[in-house]
């Protein structure tokens, strides 16, 4: 992508990658006269495989997400030690590179700026190499603030494509194959078919601890692939994370971590699931948002983002609990229950929870029943105001 003198422009959005990049791609095909720049100091979408169900992002925005959509399946499966299951949910996956395509071919390339961002502040934006942004807005959208403001578990993994001799047999996406050995927290693989030969195979960890020993989990992704009796004649994407799981903590003072003057969005904004650490489905409805906004002034863009943000933190309260029970009242090697048994449930039900939008009834039903683990030993530690914090970003 080209880079451009970006002079004065009407929107400045730092950070080009999911959420940033879906704001622009929104702006530009719904408003094209807004005049805005992205500023990326790495690569635009960077190194991703993004998924989400079909039912995570509201229909309305199809024009926005369709043609990013790189692999799409009708169904994925879960298998646990006691209990495996097809669940009929449409399941889709936007690559970095597919991202990066539909953005440089939509978006004009004098709107991508490649720099560092070192400074912003209303009405202006300072990069690493001298150039000064005149810019109506600024939306921040680069990234995790500051982690140590929330009591956090951590979702990890490391990921890579096989190409294997043989078609690998896996139709769908493994969304959790929990009948692996448990190790450190929950543990699970998921997998991605993403051609008869080609799969995507990411050693998944519910952990309390935010490290990640990249060639451990390169050595067990290739130990599964042997254990399925797949011959891999070569890698290709290696990709790894650690994302937040929520227990609880201070969402204003996460929020104030990255300044109080800027429009933000994205991780940056504390826009993602509280229990998966996805931010894809926020990041789009966000993105639709803004792209529907009368007033997109800097001032009008500040409250909007500060007033989504918080009720989005103040209506998942529940998946919070959630976590308190999957990382305080569990045993690390017995979390997979939690899961277990959450996946016995309605395939409606677990959609929506996917999605951040489960019902008094979904949750009520959630909590129903015979506990898998002992919640007490859970709420007691939230009754006792203990906040034992678990790790940082
Ligand atoms: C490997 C991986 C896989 C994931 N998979 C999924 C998934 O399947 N589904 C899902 O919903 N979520 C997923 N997530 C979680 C989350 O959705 C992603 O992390 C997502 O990319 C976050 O979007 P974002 O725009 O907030 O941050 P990012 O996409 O990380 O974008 C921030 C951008 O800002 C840029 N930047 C930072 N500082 C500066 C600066 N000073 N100047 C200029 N640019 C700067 C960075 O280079 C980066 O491109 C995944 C995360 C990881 C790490």
């Amino acid at each position: 992508m080209a880079d451009a003198d970006p002079g004065t422009v009407d929107l400045a959005i730092l950070g080009g990658g999911l959420a940033g990049g879906l704001i622009a791609l929104a702006l530009t095909l719904r408003r094209p006269e807004v005049r805005l720049v992205v500023v990326e100091e790495a690569t635009v979408g960077g190194n991703h495989i993004w998924s989400h169900f079909a039912s995570d992002v509201d229909q309305s925005s199809g024009w926005l997400v369709e043609p990013l959509i790189a692999h799409r399946w009708p169904a994925y499966d879960v298998a646990f030690p006691a209990h495996a299951r097809t669940l009929d949910a449409p399941y889709r996956s936007i690559t970095s590179e597919r991202f990066a395509d539909v953005l440089g071919a939509r978006i004009p390339a004098r709107s991508f700026v490649s720099a560092r961002v070192t400074a912003a502040r209303p009405g202006r934006v300072e990069l690493a190499d001298g150039r000064v942004i005149a810019a109506g807005a600024v939306i921040d959208a680069r990234g995790p603030g500051d982690a140590s403001t929330l009591d956090l578990g951590w979702q990890k993994f490391v990921g890579q494509t096989l190409h294997t001799a043989q078609p690998h047999g896996v139709t769908r996406p493994v969304v959790m194959d929990a009948t692996v050995e448990q190790l450190d927290g929950y543990r699970f693989v998921y997998l991605l078919p993403l051609g008869e030969r080609d799969i995507f195979v990411e050693d998944t960890y519910y952990s309390d601890q935010p490290d990640l020993d990249r060639p451990l989990l390169t050595a067990r992704i290739a130990a599964y692939a042997e254990g399925r009796g797949w011959s891999t004649t070569s890698t290709a994407r290696l990709e790894s994370g650690v994302l937040p799981v929520v227990v609880g903590g201070d969402f204003a003072a996460y929020w104030d971590s990255t300044g109080t003057d800027l429009a933000k969005a994205g991780m940056r904004a504390g826009l993602f699931h509280p229990t998966t650490g996805y931010s894809l489905p926020d990041a789009i409805r966000l993105a639709c948002v803004i792209a529907a906004a009368d007033d997109l002034s800097h001032s009008a863009l500040v409250e909007l983002t500060h007033d989504y943000a918080f009720e989005a933190w103040a209506g998942r309260a529940f998946y919070r609990a959630l976590d308190t029970m999957l990382f305080r009242a569990a045993e690390p090697t017995e979390r997979y229950k939690v899961l277990e048994r959450f996946y016995r449930l309605s395939p409606g039900l677990v959609q929506r929870f996917y999605a951040a939008e489960s019902t008094w009834s979904d949750q009520l039903r959630i909590l129903a029943g015979r506990p898998p683990v002992p919640i007490g030993r859970a709420f007691g530690s939230l009754l006792s105001g203990r906040r034992p914090r678990l790790g940082a970003l």
